[in-house]
């Protein structure tokens, strides 16, 4: 675990979409799929990336362009150095003998990517099979394709897959088919309703919450939801510790600490 930024060189960049990049470094600590890390650029912001590359001694971010810093980021040039510290977080728990589901919901794949190189690693001593589902807006926004080869795609407009939404997708599979486990990231109306048809099928869940993180060790509180932590409690959760958490799917909290309910 690296506690202080350390400045690190971006050895690499790939363009994964018209919006998304991964930005490779060389650094070798332990990290578990699900982890973030925390990116800074000097004088600017500090905001957290999840891993979507674990290779040995190569890790690798992928930046979806929203604001400010994911702007900062995408101007960034292989040579160019930001800072680096973490792993943080408790990542997913790999569930490695029966026949699993991960649900990405455009970046939210980003998370899932590292659990399912971990799965397929695993693959020989495993006995059940991964099914990936990932939905975009739209086509040129799909992920990782040459990676994952199989996935069963959805889009907003319907030009890759199945027109409509990963719930929808997922609804259906679940009608003909049974997963020990389900993971999934991406937007939280998603994933409360992902969550919510994992309950109504009896099939375990974990999903890995995206919050506004600022200190990613637990001390601010900024990443509040109804009492858990989650930089350092997630973030990734189950669907019992979700069930008890009131404000997931609900209310989120701003970067000024307002509370937001969504309707
Ligand atoms: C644990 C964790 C892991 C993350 N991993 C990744 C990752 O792997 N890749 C990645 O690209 N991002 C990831 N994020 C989000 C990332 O940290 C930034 O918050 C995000 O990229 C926006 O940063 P920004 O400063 O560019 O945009 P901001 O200036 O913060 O926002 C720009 C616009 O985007 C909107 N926006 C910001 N965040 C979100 C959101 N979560 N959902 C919908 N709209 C939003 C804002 O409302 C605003 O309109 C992760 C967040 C968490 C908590």
């Amino acid at each position: 675990m690296i506690e202080q930024p350390v400045m690190v060189k971006i050895c690499d960049i790939l363009e994964e979409s018209p919006s998304v990049k991964t930005f490779f470094f060389k650094l070798n600590p332990s990290y578990e799929p699900g982890q973030f890390v925390m990116v800074w650029i000097p004088l600017l912001d500090e905001k957290p990336f999840t891993l979507s590359y674990i290779q040995e001694g190569l890790i690798g971010i992928s930046v979806l362009r929203r604001g400010a810093f994911t702007n900062a980021l995408h101007s960034k040039k292989a040579g160019d150095m930001i800072g680096i510290r973490g792993p943080y977080g408790r990542g997913f728990n790999l569930h490695t003998h029966s026949d699993i589901c991960a649900v990405g919901g455009g970046i939210g794949m980003a998370s899932l990517a590292t659990l399912v190189d971990r799965l397929n690693l695993v693959s020989e001593k495993r006995q059940g099979t991964t099914t990936i589902i990932q939905g975009a807006r739209t086509a040129a926004e799909i992920l990782y394709q040459k990676r994952f080869g199989n996935m069963k795609l959805c889009t907003d407009d319907g030009t890759a897959g199945f027109k409509g939404t990963t719930v929808d997708l997922l609804r259906d599979l679940l009608t003909k088919q049974h997963f020990q486990k389900v993971y999934a990231c991406g937007p939280e109306r998603m994933l409360y309703k992902v969550v919510r048809l994992c309950k109504e099928h009896g099939v375990e869940c974990e999903a890995s919450l995206e919050r506004y993180i600022k200190c990613g060790f637990g001390v601010c509180g900024q990443c509040d939801c109804s009492g858990q932590r989650v930089c350092i409690d997630g973030p990734v959760f189950n669907t019992e510790e979700l069930s008890r958490m009131d404000d997931f799917g609900r209310i989120t909290i701003t970067k000024t600490g307002e509370r937001v309910i969504h309707s």
